[in-house]
């Protein structure tokens, strides 16, 4: 199981995380990334980590 966390902060909302992730839970939300399917789904591929430019997005297992 993995945590997906997003810093609005620091999301500049180029959508980069959206179109890697191989299960489809990211989205935009008013111009930020935002997790909109079942977390539970996450693979901790990290693809949406080392894609998105400012950091802004940390998965971690638990
Ligand atoms: S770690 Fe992989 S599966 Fe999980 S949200 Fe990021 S891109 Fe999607």
């Amino acid at each position: 199981m993995y945590s997906i966390a997003i810093d609005t902060n620091k999301c500049e909302g180029d959508g980069d995380c959206v179109e890697s992730c191989p299960v489809t839970i990211l989205a935009m939300a008013d111009n930020k990334a935002t997790v909109k399917g079942d977390p539970n789904d996450c693979l901790g591929c990290m693809a949406c980590v080392t894609t998105c430019k400012t950091e802004a997005i940390t998965v971690q297992e638990f």
